[in-house]
């Protein structure tokens, strides 16, 4: 029997969970020299060693353009690698930080220490940049890590494998290829964290698990994200940023703009503006480009393509796009507006293609619909009102906003990404990522007499007195 009482002893993951668990603290006291070279074999594995077929295996699965490869899966776990070897070192330090009057004689400070052994759960929209990019974080705060990754892209999960297999020993880094079953065994095992990256859904189901064990979570989830064009707007550069951010990837991005709100009087001008940008980027017939990519299985097609004939059947415009051809899982850049506010496009997170207009009168009708909704992973504003732009940030919440663009936000390694309630908790990238992995010891050191000794019992009426004086004074 372990730990809680729970016999672990038929789990297949038990025995490289307790491998792992034997090495923690080995690998939570190697020095800061010591995981960046465990960070340099994992840079130097993408950026070089495998990177030819990280782009094939993308391509396989997802059809991903090259360049889509380089600069959303490759190029964000390179600069998170390198973001952690120029700052680590400062992130291991000590901290120190004051300490009161009453507690004169002691001085006080803080650690970074490791949590101990992780259970990495990622996606397959960017499968290497939301399997290593917290991998990063997780070496770099000094803990043994187990990863699952999505059995949607399978191309993407063996090579992955090979990758960890080939970098690191397995008490220190382990993949498990599987389908859900494998997450859900993994699940019942006692880790210190749980770094999960999908849907709400599923975020339940791992938080719910994670709390019979009290393992903390880091949960990077997703839902609608709101962009918001008001009539100050520039209406041409939104039209061009909000189609370079849904479009990537077809759409399946957790940031990428679900729907926009736009001011009714601009928005035949916002769709010709769209329609001029989707042609620009993806030509007249984007089944054909070379930089547009497919819906990642016949069963998400088969979602989107019912969540567009629902929208038809209740009168739904289609305004540009609309193609769509099972075979090979294409879905055409797709911009649809007048639609019902019952049908699944409006209510369910989209992850496709297919970006549905609303439109309002009043900025307040604007945020009464966000706010009508759960809270988002994003919020984006296109506007030239500073005012505006201050009254939708102050009256809505949300895990990140970019003014005038789409989804870089993620791209800034200084700011925490992730979301609030449905769209996520806790947050990753950088020090935040670092910070996700690591407890926050707290370490008092006495060094002389504590003048809190003067309270010790027994309770005399003097030191009654001296506790009130206490209260006053410190
Ligand atoms: P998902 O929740 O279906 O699956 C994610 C992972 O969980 C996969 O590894 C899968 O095997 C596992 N899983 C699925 N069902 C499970 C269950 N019942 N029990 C245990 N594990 C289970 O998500 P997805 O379809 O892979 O990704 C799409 C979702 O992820 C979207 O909602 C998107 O917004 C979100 N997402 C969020 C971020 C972010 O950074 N916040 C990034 C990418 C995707």
């Amino acid at each position: 029997m372990s730990r809680n009482s729970i016999d672990f002893s038929k789990n297949p993951y038990y025995q490289l969970f307790l491998k792992q668990r034997s090495q923690q603290f080995k690998i939570g006291n190697m020095p800061y020299s010591q995981r960046i070279k465990q960070l340099k074999k994992l840079k130097t594995a993408i950026e070089v060693t495998y990177r030819d077929r990280i782009i094939e295996a993308l391509h396989k699965d997802l059809n991903k353009p090259k360049v889509e490869a380089e600069l959303t899966e490759i190029y964000p776990i390179i600069s998170e690698i390198k973001f952690a070897k120029s700052n680590l070192r400062q992130w291991m330090r000590k901290q120190k930080v004051d300490t009161p009057m009453s507690m004169l004689g002691s001085s006080s400070y803080y650690i970074y220490e490791p949590k101990g052994v992780c259970l990495i759960i990622s996606p397959w929209n960017f499968p290497f940049n939301l399997t290593f990019g917290p991998l990063v974080s997780a070496i770099a705060a000094g803990n043994a890590v187990i990863i699952k990754p999505s059995e949607m892209t399978p191309n993407s999960s063996a090579l992955m494998a090979e990758i960890v297999a080939n970098v690191f020993s397995e008490d220190e880094v382990a993949l498990l290829e599987g389908e859900v079953e494998a997450s859900t065994q993994l699940l019942q095992l006692p880790f210190n964290h749980i770094f999960f990256t999908g849907s709400p859904s599923v975020g339940k189901i791992v938080m719910s698990a994670a709390a019979k064990h009290l393992a903390s979570v880091t949960l990077e989830l997703g839902g609608k994200s709101p962009t918001v064009i008001d009539n100050t707007a520039n209406i041409d550069k939104a039209a061009k940023r909000i189609v370079w951010g849904k479009f990537m990837n077809a759409g399946q991005i957790c940031v990428s703009p679900d729907y926009v709100l736009i001011d009714e009087s601009i928005k035949e001008r916002f769709i010709k503006a769209c329609r001029k940008w989707i042609e620009q980027y993806f030509t007249n017939t984007p089944k054909t480009s070379d930089s547009y990519a497919r819906i990642v299985t016949q069963k998400h097609f088969e979602r989107l393509q019912s969540h567009l004939d629902d929208a038809k059947s209740l009168n739904a415009k289609v305004d540009v796009g609309g193609e769509v051809e099972a075979d090979s899982k294409y879905i055409a850049p797709t911009i649809i507006s007048d639609v019902n506010q019952e049908a699944k496009l409006l209510n369910e997170e989209i992850f496709g293609p297919i970006l549905p207009i609303v439109t309002y009168k009043t900025l307040d009708e604007a945020i009464a619909y966000i706010n009508s909704k759960e809270r988002p992973l994003a919020l984006y504003i296109y506007s030239s009102s500073k005012r505006n732009t201050k009254q939708i940030i102050r009256n809505t919440r949300a895990g990140g906003t970019c003014i005038n663009n789409s989804v870089i936000h993620y791209a800034n390694h200084n700011l925490p990404f992730g979301g609030v309630n449905n769209s996520g908790i806790g947050k990753s990238h950088g020090f935040y990522g670092f910070k996700a992995f690591s407890n926050q010891r707290a370490v008092v050191k006495q060094h002389t007499y504590g003048i809190n000794e003067l309270l010790f019992p027994p309770y005399t009426s003097f030191k009654e007195k001296l506790a009130k004086l206490t209260i006053k004074w410190f």
